[in-house]
């Protein structure tokens, strides 16, 4: 019988780590699984599920940029973590042939932030630059692990006023605007959850957001968090972390939904770190 089937889409999607973390995690328990990269057009990728999906040994789907809203849309069902974000980087298909959709990211992050890097959330007063996909799951979790306050900045300030009501705290939960970012004080966890890197382009940012045991966290890695990391060790952050971590514990979410079996990241998060990812 032919191995069960697994993909990412995105676009681009060639340079994706996420085969190589999804085959690791595989022969941690003797798992034979297919999984590959589909680079989907944006107009192309409902078309382009549809016909992965058809196939019989086809069980999931991971999904990147830009694709995660369409595959909230795409799919039937939605767990509560995909509703509140309105995005979804897994998909599963159910045994009636249903798609259900399902967001790893932000509990990827509260678990690379405590768990890897030993950050007690609590009593954090947090700093969330962007209002994206990515950011919306990110808030939710952030705001349940406890995080003392959770203030939201970005580019274009509708979709973070629109992010901290649908939160609904206002008391721990707000919004500012990028221009008085100078003006807003420090913090002990920057996270950025912008795009900006990934598409090269330079943020501009004041040090004096970094408070004096500051964490930074860029959820990009490699190059597209080198901007962002040079500018946190630049403020004397107590430390600068990229997304590498998230993207290997977002991984182990989605293998877990499919297998079943929870597979140990921190072989898989050391090997990356060490072949330079
Ligand atoms: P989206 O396209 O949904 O959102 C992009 C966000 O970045 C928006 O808030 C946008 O602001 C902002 N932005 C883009 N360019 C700039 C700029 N030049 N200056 C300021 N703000 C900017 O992307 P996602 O949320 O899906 O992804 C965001 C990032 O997170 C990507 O780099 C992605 O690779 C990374 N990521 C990493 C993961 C991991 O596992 N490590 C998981 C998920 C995402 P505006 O609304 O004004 O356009």
């Amino acid at each position: 019988s032919r191995s069960l089937q697994f993909a990412v889409f995105g676009h681009p999607i060639a340079h994706s780590l996420s085969p190589q973390i999804h085959q690791a995690f595989a022969q941690q328990f003797g798992i034979a699984l297919d999984y590959r990269t589909i680079d989907a057009a944006p107009e192309a990728f409902a078309g382009d599920v549809q016909h992965f999906f058809a196939d019989a040994a086809a069980r999931g789907a991971n999904v990147t940029l830009p694709h995660k809203s369409a595959a909230f849309a795409l799919a039937q069902e939605h767990s509560r973590a995909a509703t509140r974000a309105g995005t979804a980087n897994v998909l599963t298909r159910l045994a009636d042939g249903r798609l259900t959709a399902h967001n790893t990211d932000g509990d990827a992050l509260v678990r690379d932030l405590t768990d890897r890097h030993g950050l007690d959330l609590r009593g954090h007063d947090t700093l969330l630059l962007g209002a994206g996909g990515a950011a919306r799951a990110v808030a939710w979790s952030l705001f349940e692990a406890g995080v003392q306050t959770l203030t939201i900045v970005n580019r274009s300030p509708e979709a973070a006023d629109a992010l901290a009501d649908a939160i609904g705290e206002p008391a721990r939960v707000h919004t500012r605007y990028w221009e008085d970012l100078a003006g807003i004080g420090s913090f002990d966890l920057i996270v950025n959850a912008t795009s900006a890197g990934t598409l090269g382009q330079a943020l501009t940012l004041p040090f004096s957001l970094v408070g004096s045991r500051a964490v930074c966290y860029d959820l990009g890695y490699g190059k597209a968090a080198f901007g962002f990391l040079a500018w946190a060790r630049a403020a004397q952050a107590l430390h600068a972390y990229d997304g590498l971590g998230m993207l290997v514990e977002q991984a182990a979410d989605a293998f877990e939904v499919w297998h079943g079996k929870r597979p140990d990241t921190e072989p898989v998060y050391q090997s990356l770190r060490v072949h330079g990812a």
